[in-house]
């Protein structure tokens, strides 16, 4: 059998820390003015973590979404969510959901209203996930992932949440158009963790707490993009640090189509992004009823 081979890194890049929706600090990792997308991703938002005080705390309120996934994962704190299918419902630590707005979807993701009134931390994720064309226009689909059913491996100092694909011979939950692993590791210091990676997979690793070398140092808000070579990545937790190595492993066969984006809508041509457009302002995205 053939040697592992272990994926180059292209770049480590700083996350940019900017303000989305109603005034909701995160650090992106991308898109940046360094990074464009990842194929098949097309956004990672690091929400937090933010302390609010009462009737402080940020969301994004009414939007419209079309020709991608928008998953969100909560650390800490809760979100409400709505949307224009009719669905209501809350996000709690460790929760997942994966959201596939396909032909369109107008939602609000809000910190749960006991957190706008009385205060609380917020901290969580939302990544973009491309759909292929023949995807773009799938009818709008949920798929709302309790913390309790995400499974939990542990290995080497290491523990991997498997949130899609699989880890060690682990599947997550979720179903995705396209191969996709999502993993969240928790490494202790001084871990060495390694972790496959199917060939032709583009990935990337962003830190959020702690250091890791691969072999590149990568700190906190930090992430490292990988070529598309090779099938593993070996991490290390820097020894010696007193807190845990918090980063996501995100994988992902490459769609290598062409992306046309124009704020919350994700197609292949500027037409189509005309028509998503002119389809929310006359409003066949639908709304949310209250
Ligand atoms: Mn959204």
């Amino acid at each position: 059998m053939a040697d592992p081979k272990r994926k180059d890194i292209l770049a480590v890049v700083d996350a940019v820390r900017t303000l989305e929706g109603e005034g909701m600090v995160v650090r992106r990792a991308f898109p940046t003015a360094r990074v464009d997308m990842v194929d098949p991703f097309l956004l990672l938002d690091e929400m937090g973590p933010q302390d609010y005080a009462p009737g402080e705390a940020k969301g994004a309120p009414d939007h419209p979404h079309r020709g991608f996934e928008a998953v969100t994962y909560i650390l800490d704190g809760v979100g409400e969510h709505e949307d224009s299918e009719g669905n209501h419902g809350f996000i709690g630590p460790g929760d997942v959901q994966w959201m596939t707005a396909g032909s369109g979807v107008i939602h609000s993701e809000m910190p749960s209203r006991d957190i706008r009134e009385r205060g609380g931390r917020m901290h969580g994720f939302q990544l973009w996930v491309n759909l292929a064309a023949a995807d773009k226009m799938s009818t709008p689909r949920y798929q709302d992932l309790r913390a309790s059913t995400i499974p939990v491996v542990e290995r080497d100092g290491a523990r991997v949440r498997v949130i899609a694909g699989e880890f060690d011979g682990v599947g997550g939950p979720v179903t995705t158009h396209s191969p996709i692993n999502y993993l969240h590791v928790s490494a202790a210091p001084g871990a060495d963790l390694t972790v496959e990676v199917p060939e032709g997979h583009n990935a990337f690793a962003y830190v959020f707490a702690g250091e890791l070398t691969l072999p590149s140092q990568v700190g906190d808000g930090q992430m490292a993009v990988f070529g598309a070579g090779g099938n593993r990545v070996d991490m290390s937790a820097t020894s010696g640090a007193d807190e845990e190595t918090e980063v996501l492993l995100l994988s992902g066969r490459p769609l290598s189509e062409p992306v046309a984006r124009y704020g919350p809508f994700v197609m292949n041509t500027r037409a189509e992004i005309a028509e998503a457009v002119e389809d929310y302002r006359n409003g066949r995205l639908g709304v949310i009823r209250r």
